[in-house]
């Protein structure tokens, strides 16, 4: 009987779905057909298969060779079912025992000459190998990787012919080890002179997970600020870690193993492309927002951005996830980013500054604001000036600022206040659990209302500075929200907000 079952991976945003390599040898002329919706990357999969096995000193069958694919709905890219067709030709011809192939799953792209080569998202593909209680081989190049799945057992191979080696038992394969962790040696906030504001709205923003925007003059610091605010963050749960790790493991931009717990900060420039931002392509991959997951994405020069690219921001920036729709497929990636975003005050850059350079107008300056939409804006709970430093700020001699480490304590304190309380962050509370967690004395409750009111701020805003005074009484460990606290709040509100321009 020719028939052989091949158990391999597909890709399908972080998820890598179970497919079945079904591999058929009938009567007939010969000829080789794949079906179950394969795409070009898997028809050119025909031609290295058959010149690896020849490679490898196997027969090739002169026989009618059916591969499928299944299920038939699931779409198939990349040359990740080179080595399961090319096994399941070798058992249904009897060249390796078909027995053997049940309690694995293969990944890997064929080279003409028999070798491995290593495909992209393998460590989804691990994470889901691990509930199928079967285990995994994988090209050696991405071993490390796909050893990051601690649940599962990775074997790892260089060639066709050494994997027909395990299966027929004359050898066993080396088992995959994830490599040490390299210590990452991040910024830290004690090079950051004075700025006290900034240092506490990033402390602000780390506490309870809000999204923060920085206005200041070229040169004042804003992506020194912004780079140092993953460093503030509590370090990523293994499952958080996992799930950024497998972002990258997807986007085809390379995950180094050696680094993986550290959390991400990425800062594309204001030229990318909305594909560039949130995804998209062909064959899906993740944008910035996703590369960004569980970390921090930094926008520079947010009023120089694409204004359509900005708003496909919105959604995610509410549910933490982006769904990218292709045609007939869909495909679904994390997005839970912490946003990051700076902008001059004005076209030149030195409104409000002492030294009295700028010279845009009122005009000049309202049209340059109106460029981010007020929505957007209306998301960002934290607005900032930054000012420029006087010069004796920046001598050498002029005192350290408070190290990451110490900021971070505090930080976790606070959270560790709000998972008790709510069971997530501040910056995450719905209306209701926010209305719950954040009741106001009377008398705060009527600043906050005329505070609405004098500013234009919409309901949203509201639930915005209640969630951001939330953090700050607890940031101060105290169990309701006192007026020193809502004030605070407010003053992060004031700036920005007002010249946003019309809602869109
Ligand atoms: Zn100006």
């Amino acid at each position: 009987m020719g028939l052989a079952l091949v158990h391999g991976r597909a890709r399908a945003g972080i998820r890598a779905p179970a497919v079945q390599v079904e591999v058929h040898l009938g009567g007939g002329l010969p000829s080789m057909s794949i079906v179950g919706l394969p795409e070009a990357a898997v028809r050119e999969a025909k031609d290295r298969v058959r010149a690896a096995i020849q490679c490898a000193q196997f027969e090739f069958p002169a026989r009618r060779i059916t591969v499928n694919l299944a299920p038939a709905d699931l779409p198939k890219g990349g040359g990740r079912f080179d080595l399961p067709i090319a096994l399941g030709i070798l058992a249904a011809s009897g060249q390796v025992p078909r027995d053997a192939l049940r309690d694995w799953e293969f990944i890997g792209e064929l080279g003409l000459t028999g070798e491995l080569r290593p495909v992209d998202g393998v460590l989804p593909a691990a994470l889901a190998v691990a509930g199928s209680g079967r285990r995994l081989v994988v090209p050696m190049a991405n071993g490390a990787e796909a050893a990051l799945s601690s649940d599962v057992e990775v074997r790892t191979a260089r060639t066709l012919l050494e994997v027909c080696a395990l299966l027929t038992g004359n050898r066993e394969l080396p088992q995959a080890t994830a490599p040490a962790q390299r210590a990452v040696h991040g910024v830290d906030m004690r090079d950051v002179r004075g700025q006290a504001q900034a240092r506490r709205a990033l402390e602000i923003a780390a506490a309870g997970g809000h999204h923060l925007l920085l206005i200041g003059p070229p040169g004042c610091g804003k992506t020194l600020l912004a780079s140092r605010l993953p460093g503030l963050l509590p370090e990523a749960s293994e499952a958080e870690a996992l799930e950024t790790a497998a972002v990258l493991s997807v986007s085809g931009r390379g995950l180094d193993p050696a680094c993986w717990r550290t959390r991400p900060f990425r800062s594309p420039h204001h030229t990318a492309s909305a594909v560039a931002l949130v995804g998209g392509g062909g064959e899906p991959r993740p944008g910035e927002i996703s590369l960004a997951h569980h970390g921090v994405l930094f926008l520079d020069e947010l009023p120089e951005w694409d204004r359509r690219a900005l708003e496909v921001l919105r959604e995610p920036l509410e549910s933490g996830v982006v769904t990218i729709s292709r045609a007939a497929r869909q495909s679904e990636f994390p997005a839970r980013f912490q946003l990051v975003a700076a902008m001059n005050p004005c076209p030149c850059g030195w409104a409000g500054d002492v030294s009295g350079r700028c010279r845009c107008s009122s005009d000049a300056i309202r049209r340059y604001r109106a460029r981010i939409s007020g929505p957007l804006l209306d998301r960002i709970d934290l607005h900032i000036d930054v000012p420029r430093l006087p010069p004796a700020a920046l001598r050498p001699d002029a005192p350290e600022g408070e190290p990451s480490a110490a900021i971070r304590a505090r930080v976790e304190a606070a959270r560790a206040i709000q998972h008790a309380r709510g069971g997530t962050l501040n910056a995450r509370l719905d209306q209701g659990a926010t209305m719950r967690a954040c009741r106001l004395q009377p008398r705060d409750q009527a600043l906050l209302e005329r505070a609405i009111d004098a500013l234009h701020l919409s309901a949203r805003s509201m639930h915005r500075i209640l969630r951001v005074a939330r953090t700050i009484a607890d940031l101060d460990n105290s169990e309701t929200i006192a007026t020193a606290h809502l004030t605070e709040a407010l003053g992060y509100r004031g700036v920005g907000a007002v010249d946003a321009g019309p809602a869109c």
